[in-house]
């Protein structure tokens, strides 16, 4: 089907339906085999091009009619319901899409900013070609001085003529290295309080000035950077939203993001659970009353949290902004994921502590253990989470925060307390 044949009204069912027979002849399935996976991560990450790939499937979905599916028709959308976002997610749960993580936050987070605060001008420049899988986006927000405390970011923007002039660092930038735009956090009045003195702006990321320095982690990929600005030029119809209103946008990514990661795909979660029976099963565990103990706590867990991230669409559906529920969805998954690592060390041994490309299923659970701290760090820790829940749903008084109302240059460079 090509776009001129994408039907303009759809009921769930029919649209349920085609997407299901579209991924089934274009997506690769998801495997069950623990092995296949790790396979499909090797020779994706070191044999194929998974960016090339992933621009690839993006662009096919956006033909088919399948992408953007919330989004104004005006800009590339189809102007759906999130209804059939659902549907479409259910439809998409036993195939592994090339797109996956690469475009996650250029949806999950960029996207959805830009349509929010972004001129008429920005949303005709970057939602279509973000649809058509020709730009991917990253988010340029956390430094090495501010991660919890966001509001205290350092890099500047200094307007000259028609354009600003950015001078700073950036860190834990996912996926700066192959990305072609970011969304940029940038303190543009130091005179004014933290919060009030912040702009958002859109960032080539190819431009003179900028220079990007991926990290390696423990887990042996490389999926953040260090940005740093010299004197990098962007011009004047760059900042999303209103100049010194940079808070106020950040705040629409955040809550994005928190969603995203509070009310993620439960294919991905029965996957991993199914994947841990298989593995006590393999280890000869599976019948010790103390393994089946823990296997159904997990089970049990994993389910509460995909029954939180329904919750989360639930309130979506009936149209409520995203709001501090996602901080508890983000908590329950760091939680269960980290239970379920753990289980799983207990039952490889240690062959799973290790890492070892010969082995191709410890590669798999190894990296699982190495990577799921992460969770509680990523997109706002499990600290910073509990501070917005005492907050926000218990009621409980602010963190104290001495100076927060004075300017912010008059504050010193040591660590602050967070308040976002
Ligand atoms: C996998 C991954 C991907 C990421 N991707 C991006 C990205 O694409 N773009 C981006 O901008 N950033 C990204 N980040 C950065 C992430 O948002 C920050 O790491 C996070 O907000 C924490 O900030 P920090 O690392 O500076 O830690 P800090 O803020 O220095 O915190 C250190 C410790 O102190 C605790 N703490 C701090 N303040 C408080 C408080 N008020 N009360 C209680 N405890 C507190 C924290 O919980 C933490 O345990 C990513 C991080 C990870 C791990």
């Amino acid at each position: 089907m090509s776009e001129q044949d994408v039907p303009e009204v759809e009921s769930v069912e029919a649209f349920r339906d085609r997407a299901g027979s579209w991924l089934d002849a274009h997506a690769p399935r998801r495997s069950t085999d623990r092995q296949d996976v790790a396979e499909q991560q090797v020779t994706g990450a070191r044999g194929r091009d998974p960016i090339a790939a992933a621009k690839r499937f993006q662009a096919e979905l956006f033909e088919a009619g399948l992408t953007g599916l919330r989004w104004p028709r005006a800009y590339g959308g189809r102007e759906l319901t999130l209804a059939h976002e659902i549907a479409f997610a259910a439809a998409a749960a036993p195939f592994d899409l090339p797109t996956g993580f690469v475009f996650s936050i250029t949806f999950g987070m960029c996207g959805p900013t830009v349509l929010a605060h972004g001129t008429e001008q920005q949303k005709r420049r970057y939602i279509e070609p973000m649809l058509r899988g020709a730009q991917i986006w990253c988010q340029l927000f956390s430094e090495p001085g501010a991660g919890s405390d966001l509001a205290a970011i350092r890099t500047s923007a200094v307007r000259d003529g028609d354009h600003w002039v950015v001078n700073g660092q950036k860190v834990w930038s996912s996926g700066a290295h192959y990305s072609d735009f970011g969304l940029l956090l940038a303190r543009t009045a130091p005179e004014l309080p933290k919060h009030r003195g912040l702009t958002m702006f859109v960032v080539d990321m190819r431009r003179p000035g900028l220079t990007i320095r991926p990290l390696r982690q423990m887990n042996g990929a490389e999926h953040f950077n260090e940005v740093f600005f010299d004197d990098l030029r962007i011009p004047a119809d760059s900042v999303v939203g209103e100049v010194n209103d940079g808070w106020r946008t950040a705040i629409t990514t955040l809550m994005n993001e928190r969603v995203a990661l509070g009310g993620g795909a439960d294919s991905d979660r029965q996957a991993g659970v199914e994947n841990l029976f298989r593995l006590a099963r393999a280890a000869g565990r599976y019948d010790d009353p103390v393994v089946r103990d823990r296997l159904a706590r997990t089970y049990i867990e994993h389910s509460i949290v995909g029954l939180i991230g329904q919750r989360v669409r639930d309130a979506a559906l009936r149209g409520v902004a995203p709001g501090p529920e996602g901080s508890i969805g983000k908590l329950a998954t760091a939680r269960s994921d980290k239970g379920l690592a753990a289980l799983a060390a207990d039952l490889g041994g240690a062959r799973i502590a290790a890492w070892d490309d010969s082995g191709r299923d410890c590669t798999v659970w190894t990296d699982l253990l190495l990577s799921v701290p992460a969770r509680s760090i990523a997109g706002g820790t499990d600290e910073v989470q509990k501070n917005i829940v005492g907050d926000r749903v218990l009621g409980l008084p602010r963190e104290h925060e001495p100076g927060r109302h004075g300017p912010f240059r008059d504050r010193t460079a040591g660590p602050e307390t967070a308040g976002q």
